[in-house]
């Protein structure tokens, strides 16, 4: 009968250590209900570039959440330069914002930044991208992006019919010849993307039922500067015309990123895929954008990845209306995302495969696109 009420007593004394850790605790029910001392504060976000769809439909869903909840909101978008996205947090800071959200263009070059929010007691939540060498980061919200790879790997050995949707064996033993790209070095997405990719390519490069002919299979030799589908188109024709001469063809290609994707089918095309006899390789993606998604559906493309980004919105503004308010908001990833520094709590989305055959299930029906957008 002693040990029921030891446990009791030990829940007892832990629950309150967990409430004060937490802070929320000192609170009183008032000043959460009305946001603390922080009702109606600014709130600055910081996107990378309007030039991919994405980060503008995380801006607006991100700003319309938080002024749902009573902030002002200062949003910006850098074009993809990084001294104009320092300067944007640089003026949000000066404009008296109590916290940030930042999608980082370069991982590693806002340190500054961030010492002068610490300075001011600004929390700093990283959106999408971690931000890296910097212990003034708080927290992160993303998608689990090794399990992106994954996914983009195994759709590529699907479409390649290596692989069954379930992941069976289908039969296909190759030799296949298949090329590799990666997204921005400076993100630290692009590095878990590639990773998950190969944590599943790796062994079927090993048993030659994949060859790189290019011979491009490090990180550094694929990657693709600022996510630019110009540059990738012009990696994808210097590929073809070094490697794929005299009749042999390229039969996959592994592709980060929609834009990405898109620069990768226009140097084919202009080397003679797209047709009946030269049908295009099997090309993967990411996000779902919608000039690929119709690719898709005309059967180039081959798959993309959905990655809801309303929820990353909503996740992140929960986020954000808590710190807000003084307590610990939810993460689910407390391990994976080292920055260099330390550890940043994440709270990690899940992404979906999406290719021709169930793009209207994933996509329509959910009310992600209207039909309409897709045609
Ligand atoms: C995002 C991807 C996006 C890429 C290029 C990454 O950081 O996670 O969703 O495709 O940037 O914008």
């Amino acid at each position: 009968m002693k040990y029921p009420r030891l446990a009791a007593v030990l829940t007892a004394a832990s629950l309150v250590a967990t409430m004060a850790a937490c802070g929320s605790a000192e609170k009183t029910v008032d000043q959460e209900a009305s946001g603390g001392d922080n009702a109606g504060a600014l709130v600055g976000i910081t996107m990378p570039t309007r030039s991919s769809e994405r980060w503008i439909a995380d801006g607006d869903n991100l700003k319309k959440q938080l002024e749902g909840l009573g902030y002002q909101v200062d949003l910006q978008y850098a074009e993809d330069n990084i001294p104009t996205q320092t300067q944007q947090l640089d003026n949000q800071i000066t404009k008296g914002a109590k916290l940030l959200i930042i999608a980082s263009i370069d991982g590693t070059a806002i340190t500054t930044q961030l010492e002068n929010a610490k300075a001011n007691n600004i929390p700093v939540i990283a959106y999408d991208r971690l931000i890296r060498n910097s212990p003034n980061v708080d927290y992160y919200a993303t998608f689990d992006n090794f399990k992106v790879g994954v996914q983009q790997a195994t759709s590529l050995l699907t479409g390649l019919k290596v692989l069954n949707a379930d992941g069976s064996d289908a039969g296909a033993k190759g030799p296949l010849n298949v090329e590799l790209f990666a997204g921005s070095p400076d993100d630290n997405n692009a590095t878990f993307f590639f990773n998950g990719a190969m944590s599943v390519l790796q062994p079927y490069i090993d048993s030659k039922t994949i060859v790189v002919k290019s011979g491009q299979t490090t990180f550094e030799k694929v990657a693709t500067l600022r996510w630019d589908p110009a540059t990738a188109q012009k990696r994808m024709e210097n590929v073809l015309t070094s490697t794929y001469k005299g009749g042999t063809k390229v039969d996959g290609v592994l592709s980060p990123y929609d834009g990405i994707s898109i620069g990768i089918l226009s140097a084919l095309k202009s080397n003679g895929y797209g047709t009946g006899a030269q049908p295009y390789p099997v090309v993967t993606g990411q996000d779902a954008e919608v000039a690929s998604v119709k690719s898709i559906v005309a059967g180039e493309q081959y798959s993309t990845i959905y990655k809801d980004t309303r929820q990353l919105a909503k996740v992140t503004g929960e986020m954000a209306d808590a710190v807000l308010k003084g307590q610990t908001p939810t993460t689910n990833n407390n391990k994976d995302y080292n920055n260099g520094v330390k550890v940043v709590p994440a709270q990690l989305l899940e992404s979906i495969i999406v290719d021709k055959a169930n793009y209207q299930a994933q996509l329509v029906d959910t009310g992600y696109y209207t039909a309409d957008q897709l045609k």
